[in-house]
């Protein structure tokens, strides 16, 4: 009993074996039937373990005369990445059989469960193997050797892989079915890994724009294959992607990208005009353009008409503006622009060219900015992937990656269930 009461002193000790790393043994001769990863010789009472309470129960009975076995009797411990096997010798002086007592559940003779499942939460996590381990041995619980993770997930990779794809094909069909004609409308933008990736002809180019429209191309094909025709997409109004996209497909420009080009364009001329350096100016601006899209949504020709109000507006000519946003028309002498400075209009020959002619821009296009849809899913489903698979950590050109998007897939289609439904299509853990 004496070394168990010292243990308070040493509660913290796995960072230290952590560094030293696991012992490697073949187990066969322990009837485990895998040559597997052992954790530390350290005793069985240091540190922390991670047990199934229910099968530790009905396991604490001699192999031998069945009477019950106590915890206290443990002769040794073998560590398998999380779970354990307790040599417990039987309380029975007559007896004193050592029996082989689990922590955890092994489905269809595969390892212990909860290394299938360590490996799971850790790719849920956006974790590798050496986080995990950071993590463990900060609880004091013995890490998990790097390589059996790495196992693991290579097992686990094409299950993922496979799920995600039957839930991809499973959404296809509930949008088919939900929408109003036999086309698809869909958005797309596209997210990259930084450093190599699934994609890695694009960490040559070192530009990702060219890759884009061959991507949409390619995804709309393989939607085209499987029987489902993508009649609008929503997409970065970027000029390649909408020249390389088949001709049939109707193309709209989105939201936030129709937001974003717009404060680019400006504050790209705000470098030579020093009025709309000023903090409000352009934001004003891009509301003013926001605001007048968002309202005709349903309107090309009223569209156009309030777009082509807006830079007069902004210069101080009032006559054509709709007083529902314009408060001039109400009160001339006690109009002021809040945001410009000093409440002033803007002014300047050169600056009002350049701004008509952004806003002619608007207002050509007016037929793609009807409707426009916004590929904000797309980029929350971007961020879901940088989650499963942050971009500062390498995880590319692998398996890994793959099955960490197929993870960040089936987290948007099914939830947060999705590790459930991953653990019916493995087995039954
Ligand atoms: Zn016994
Ligand atoms: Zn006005």
């Amino acid at each position: 009993m004496n070394s168990k009461e010292t243990l308070r002193d040493e509660d913290h000790d796995y960072g230290a074996v952590f560094v030293e790393g696991p012992i490697s043994i073949n187990a066969t001769d322990l009837e485990v039937g895998e040559n597997v990863e052992l954790g530390s010789s350290k005793p069985w009472f240091h540190g922390r373990r991670v047990v199934e309470l229910d099968v530790l129960a009905r396991s604490m009975n001699c192999e031998k005369c069945g009477s019950w076995l106590r915890l206290s009797d443990i002769k040794d411990e073998v560590i398998y990445g999380m779970a354990s096997f307790l040599y417990i010798s039987c309380p029975s002086s007559a007896c004193q059989h050592i029996s082989l007592v689990p922590t955890g559940k092994k489905s269809n003779g595969k390892g212990f469960d909860i290394n299938y499942k360590v490996c799971l939460a850790m790719i849920n996590a956006g974790m590798g193997p050496s986080h995990l381990n950071n993590f463990l041995t900060g609880c004091n619980i013995p890490p998990v050797d790097a390589s059996t993770l790495r196992k693991k997930q290579k097992e686990l990779a094409p299950v993922i892989i496979e799920a995600a794809e039957a839930s991809c094909k499973e959404a296809q069909r509930e949008e088919l079915e939900c929408s109003e004609c036999s086309e698809l409308e869909g958005s797309f933008d596209a997210g990259w890994q930084k450093r190599g990736s699934g994609w890695s002809y694009n960490s040559h180019t070192g530009s990702s724009k060219g890759m884009e429209p061959d991507m949409a191309c390619s995804m709309i094909q393989r939607l085209a294959e499987d029987g489902y025709t993508v009649g609008t997409l929503h997409a970065d109004n970027d000029a390649t992607t909408q020249s390389r996209l088949p001709r049939s497909i109707i193309k709209k420009d989105d939201k936030t990208h129709v937001k974003k080009n717009l404060s680019k364009r400006l504050y790209g001329l705000s470098k030579n005009y020093k009025q709309l350096k000023s903090a409000k100016v352009i934001p004003y601006i891009v509301r003013c353009f926001m605001y007048t899209i968002s309202k005709h949504q349903n309107s090309k020709q009223s569209m156009k008409t309030e777009l082509a109000t807006i830079v007069p507006h902004i210069f101080g000519h009032h006559e054509q503006c709709s007083p529902t946003w314009c408060t001039y028309v109400k009160d001339p002498t006690k109009f002021r622009f809040k945001h410009l400075p000093n409440g002033k209009a803007l002014s300047g020959d050169k600056l009002r060219e350049e701004l008509d002619k952004l806003a002619q821009n608007y207002i050509e296009r007016a037929d793609r900015l009807l409707n426009l849809g916004s590929t904000q899913s797309n980029e929350s489903f971007n961020n879901s992937v940088a989650s499963f698979a942050p971009k500062n950590r390498f995880y590319g050109g692998t398996k890994s990656l793959k099955a960490r998007v197929s993870s960040a897939v089936m987290q948007k289609n099914e939830g947060y269930g999705w590790l459930s439904k991953i653990c019916t299509f493995f087995s039954t853990f």
